[in-house]
């Protein structure tokens, strides 16, 4: 569904990413785990078109879209500090990208009351996001970027600000919205246990390159190197 091929991304003489090529199959959810500084996010963002690469290519379905505009690659987007609009209600929110779109009315509403449902904030759909905990932003968030069905889902820690337990919760959460929507999806986490927990896949990324790419399993029986046995090797 996506791939990328021999990408390169240079901050002055550093390459944050260094010849990634990956493959991510549709309807997985893939997570891309490293270290702080290792890429994740720069790869990310260059698959949502937020960063431009100085070389190589980013395909999505077969579509060439490496010069493609954000807005014109049909993605969803969820951030660690998520902005939403304070002054719409939490189905107003959800709704938003539904309406400027202009999509008919009963349908902007069974597709909202949907998502709310799956994650869990049906009875909140008249609160403002001030009233909402960290936990169920963050799930709004998620509804909010898969009302417009985006072919793809992209989140960037967005569980990275919450607390342990929380974070825990919405492990669950993710899993369950992935599992009735099968969007493609890939997470960046620098948590092993949160990667190992709720993707199908993981690529492990270490100072802008992909040292290895597999299930969970895969990963744990037979770690390509020794960053990557150390690495996963550190999980609690
Ligand atoms: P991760 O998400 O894995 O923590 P990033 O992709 O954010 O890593 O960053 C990778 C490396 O690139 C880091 O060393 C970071 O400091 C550097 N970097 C990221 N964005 C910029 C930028 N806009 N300017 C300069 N360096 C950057
Ligand atoms: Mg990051």
């Amino acid at each position: 569904m996506i791939t990328v091929t021999s990408a390169r991304k240079n901050y002055g003489s550093f390459a944050a990413l260094d010849d990634v090529s990956l493959e991510i199959p549709s309807g997985s959810l893939t997570a891309l785990l490293g270290p702080s500084g290792s890429g994740k996010s720069t790869l990310l963002r260059s698959i949502a078109g937020l960063e431009s690469l100085d070389e190589g290519t980013v395909h999505i379905a077969g579509e060439d879209v490496t010069t493609v505009t954000p807005q014109k690659r049909d993605i969803g987007f969820v951030f660690q500090h998520y902005a939403a609009f304070k002054h719409m209600t939490v189905r107003e929110n959800v709704a938003f990208g539904l309406k400027i779109r202009k999509r008919p009315k009963p349908e902007i509403q069974k597709k909202v009351d949907e998502l709310l449902e799956i994650v869990g904030l049906d009875g909140f759909q008249t609160r403002y996001p001030a009233q909402l905990s960290g936990g169920q932003r963050q799930r709004m968030a998620l509804a909010r970027a898969l009302a417009v069905d985006p072919r793809v889902l992209l989140l960037d820690e967005p569980f990275g600000a919450l607390d342990a337990k929380v974070r825990t919760d919405l492990r669950t959460w993710l899993r369950r919205l992935h599992d009735e929507v099968h969007v493609t999806t890939v997470l960046v986490t620098h948590d092993q246990e949160e990667a190992l927990d709720v993707a199908d896949r993981i690529a492990v990324m270490n100072a802008g390159r992909i040292e290895q790419v597999g299930t969970p399993e895969e990963l744990y029986d037979r770690p390509a190197n020794t960053f990557v046995m150390s690495f996963l090797g550190t999980v609690s």
